[in-house]
């Protein structure tokens, strides 16, 4: 049994994240990291190539994992590579994945080969228990609540203000929201009613703590729509408590059934590392590609459109015997 070939085209956080990951994987093997940069610079396990000789891999290569940031590098690198490989990407813009999908649908159409997009928890895990949820509890209301989490935008901003050192940013779930939505009682939530912004900041010797404090707390957008809480610390505590990127929250629906009985149904995760654990949903999402390539299948797909079966090792009768 030959193992499954993968490709990850950028290393940064994801990219670090699905090198790790494919070690849990028995039936895969990485071949290579395709970077930007200059390959020397890149300290991954797996060599570094540069990307423009990407081509020269086609048969080296089963599925692709892109790596990049949604904002700039999947619009750009998805729809190019989709021509020439199989690939898998966490694109997480929701407001444009629909242009994203037609985008990566006509080039792995031209390539005859599959797009898994959007893949990860939001999206990802997150949006199958939204579509499982409302399909099987017609009449409710469905939730979803991030963190507690590291907010990368949240925290470079912070970063960005005079007189800050160090600085990061936890979206927090707030316990009242939550406790409403549980009891069934439908409360009608925007997102700064669900949530609170508390930020870690190291500041600079001498800086005038009081004034970080109002211009993160006023800062349009980011926090001044929201409750934020601004704690001071030392930096030897903030390396110790602030290195690693936590993430998760909840899905909830609440409804009622036939008769009227309340129904209640709630998906969490609680994530000590959020790009070790998007990574390793992007890679189970490589075999469901290499199915459906084996089927003859071609274009985008996204989570929702993937049979649960096709994300397992296991044979259909294997899991119909230990998991059904
Ligand atoms: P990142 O660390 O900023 O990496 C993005 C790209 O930047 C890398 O592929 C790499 O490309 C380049 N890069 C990384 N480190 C660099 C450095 N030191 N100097 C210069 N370039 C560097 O982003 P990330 O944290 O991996 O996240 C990637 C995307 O994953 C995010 O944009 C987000 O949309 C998505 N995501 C989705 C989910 C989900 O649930 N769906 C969850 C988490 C994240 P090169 O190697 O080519 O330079």
């Amino acid at each position: 049994n030959q193992k499954i070939r993968i490709g990850l085209v950028g290393y940064g956080n994801i990219g670090r994240g699905v090198e790790l990951a494919i070690n849990q994987f028995p039936d895969m093997e990485g071949i290579a990291v395709f970077t930007r940069r200059n390959p020397a610079e890149v300290n991954s396990v797996l060599p570094a190539i540069k990307i423009d000789d990407i081509l020269n891999y086609k048969n080296d290569i089963d599925v692709l994992i892109l790596c990049g940031g949604s904002a700039t590098d999947l619009p750009q690198q998805g729809p190019e590579l989709a021509k020439h490989f199989s690939t898998i990407d966490s694109y997480d813009n929701h407001a444009k994945i629909p242009a994203y999908f037609e985008d990566m649908d006509n080039s792995a159409k031209e390539g005859q080969n599959v797009s898994i997009i959007s893949v990860g928890w939001d999206p990802g895990l997150f949006s199958i228990n939204r579509a499982l949820f409302e399909a099987v509890l017609p009449v409710g209301q469905t939730y979803t609540f991030w963190g507690k989490g590291l907010s990368q935008g949240h925290s470079d901003a912070i970063r960005r203000i005079t007189g800050v050192k160090k600085g990061v940013q936890y979206t927090v779930p707030l316990d009242q929201a939550l406790e409403k939505v549980r009891k069934g009682l439908n409360p009608s939530l925007s997102t700064r009613e669900k949530h609170i912004r508390i930020c870690y900041v190291v500041s600079d010797e001498g800086a005038d703590q009081s004034k970080i404090e109002q211009t993160i707390k006023t800062m349009p957008n980011y926090f001044e729509p929201y409750e934020t809480v601004v704690h001071f610390i030392d930096e030897e505590q903030f390396e110790k408590d602030h290195q690693q990127m936590p993430h998760g929250g909840f899905v909830i629906r609440t409804g009622e059934s036939g008769a009227g009985s309340k129904q209640k149904a709630e998906f969490q995760l609680d994530l000590e590392s959020n790009p070790e654990f998007t990574s390793s949903v992007l890679v189970a999402y490589v075999r469901a590609a290499v199915k459906f390539k084996k089927e003859g299948k071609t274009g985008a797909f996204s989570v929702l459109d993937v049979p649960m079966s096709y994300l397992s090792d296991k044979s259909p009768e294997q899991l119909r015997k230990e998991l059904l």
